[in-house]
């Protein structure tokens, strides 16, 4: 039996269905590191992430406690570290859960190759997907380029792996003194804002953590799943899950959501119909397909996925960039989305397409420009999810909205958020108008604005772009690089 393994954590911050961990509590004692990793060529957290990072190590910390094991932080480069304190505490067997960035797997390649060399067990599992990238492909083993056949294929390997318990106790290894002094407390790692502290609003909307995902995963079992179908279009209801900062950091498996979500709806426990829960799955699948796509394009969040768009005559106004950023615009349901995102981290699917369409068709700003600012204000920034959103929305991307799918931010509000319930939680100074006037504010007449004390240009933003023009700008942009 092996005497001594580590379990690197890294993406899979739970213990309830983590291969990894599970094989690691194999051993007759385990060490659990986490190392915050800042200097590699891998992409730097932002800061939102960084805050749900910092509450989400807590909470694994806490439950490795309560199994008799324990969480061992370390700062600095992995390829470092880990021999290092593989040699010194004289660890047997490595085991991680996959990741899928380029960077992280060139990283895990090269130390699978070096820890197995110094005669070291290294295992490696999928913690974070129902189907590997390279599981799903094309009947002439292609990767996939379009969302349904993928889907409908990923389906057809049949159901995933039921999910595994979390182990029952774990005996935590001591470290030897060489390693001790290595180990950073959680508040000097400085992952969350003080100075100023902006995150007022993530603490009042998130529980990070195992335990806050699967309540959030109950709670949706038990409420919003009912009529998630129709519902998860409207941006002012509590109608989709919330799961997905949970899933970024792994607090929860897609496996954990499949198989809970087929008991409850088999034993008549979940709220909803087959169709919300195909739906809602099909949303999971998604997440699927953006991996496969990170896998087989590495460069997914800085380059074009559909190179025509190389050519595209983006425009570079940082004014604009700015007032869109801070929910500035004067098109409200872009300024309440953006508004949302600045204060919980999270923005509705909806108004994500809406804010990112505006971004880049309207105003012709980089789809890099929108994508950054996610990566850095969002809690479920993911680089498979965030990349290939954003370029779904540019049309640069696989499987993407048509270029000349441009979204109107006023009727896209009319029709998803018609009593203006939404826009009046994010721009409480356009609280008063009217619902036929609240989406438009700069075409309400003078009597209504002065009735709802809107002074536009004072306290309220005229639009930034007319948005008849910007729409044509951008089909004569989008028409050049067609034709060119
Ligand atoms: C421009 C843009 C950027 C985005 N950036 C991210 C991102 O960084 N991280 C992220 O997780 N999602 C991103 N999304 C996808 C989607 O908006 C969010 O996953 C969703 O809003 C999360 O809310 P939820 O958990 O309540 O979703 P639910 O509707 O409850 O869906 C359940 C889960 O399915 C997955 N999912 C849902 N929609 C999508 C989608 N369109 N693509 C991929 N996976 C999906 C998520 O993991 C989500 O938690 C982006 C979408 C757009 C248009």
């Amino acid at each position: 039996m092996t005497k001594r393994a580590l379990h690197w954590f890294r993406d899979d911050l739970r213990l309830a269905d983590n291969p990894a961990l599970t094989c690691a509590a194999e051993a007759e004692a385990t060490v659990c590191v986490y190392i915050l990793d800042e200097g590699s060529d891998r992409r730097p957290l932002g800061g939102a992430s960084r805050w749900w990072l910092s509450r989400s190590l807590t909470a694994l910390s806490e439950a490795l406690d309560s199994k008799g094991g324990r969480l061992d932080i370390l700062r600095g480069d992995p390829e470092k570290l880990l021999p290092a304190l593989v040699e010194s505490a004289r660890i047997e067997r490595v085991t991680w859960n996959r990741r899928y960035e380029a960077p992280s797997i060139a990283l895990d390649t090269r130390l699978k190759e070096a820890l197995s060399g110094a005669g070291v067990e290294v295992r490696s599992f999928n913690g974070s997907l129902l189907n590997e990238p390279w599981q799903v492909t094309t009947r002439t083993g292609t990767p996939m380029k379009v969302f349904t056949p993928y889907w409908r294929a990923a389906r057809e390997r049949g159901e995933p792996d039921a999910p595994l318990p979390a182990p029952k106790r774990l005996t935590a290894l001591p470290l030897p003194d060489s390693i001790k002094g290595k180990i950073c407390g959680l508040a000097e790692l400085g992952l969350e804002p003080t100075n100023p502290d902006w995150a007022g609003g993530l603490r009042e909307s998130w529980t990070p953590g195992e335990h806050g995902a699967l309540a959030r995963f109950d709670n949706f079992l038990d409420g919003a799943l009912g009529g998630y179908a129709p519902g998860r279009d409207k941006p002012a209801r509590d109608s989709t899950s919330r799961l997905s900062p949970h899933l970024r950091f792994g607090e929860i498996s897609p496996r954990q959501i499949w198989h809970a979500l087929g008991t409850a709806r088999e034993s008549g426990e979940a709220a909803g119909s087959a169709t919300d829960a195909e739906k809602f799955l099909s949303e999971i699948g998604w997440r699927e397909f953006s991996y496969h796509l990170l896998f087989h394009n590495p460069d997914l969040a800085t380059r074009n996925y559909d190179s025509r768009f190389d050519a595209f005559p983006w425009n570079r106004d940082d004014d604009s960039l700015r007032r869109w950023q801070r929910g500035l615009t004067g098109i409200p349901l872009v300024d309440a989305g953006m508004r949302e995102l600045w204060h919980t981290g999270w923005m509705h699917n909806r108004v994500r397409m809406v804010v990112a369409s505006f971004l880049i068709k309207h105003l012709l700003l980089d789809w890099r420009e929108g994508e950054a600012w996610f990566w850095d204000t969002l809690v479920d920034a993911d680089p498979a999810n965030n990349a290939a959103s954003w370029q779904w929305v540019a049309g640069s991307g696989a499987d993407a909205a048509p270029y000349f799918r441009i979204f109107n931010p006023v009727t896209q509000g009319e029709t998803h958020d018609p009593q203006g319930a939404y826009i009046r939680r994010w721009i409480p100074e356009l609280a008063g108008l009217s619902d036929g006037d609240i989406h438009q504010p700069w075409k309400a007449s003078a009597a209504a604005l002065r009735e709802a004390s809107v002074r536009i240009g004072e306290t309220y933003p005229a639009p930034i772009v007319d948005l008849a023009f910007g729409r044509q700008r951008a089909l004569d942009a989008f028409a050049s690089i067609r034709n060119g």
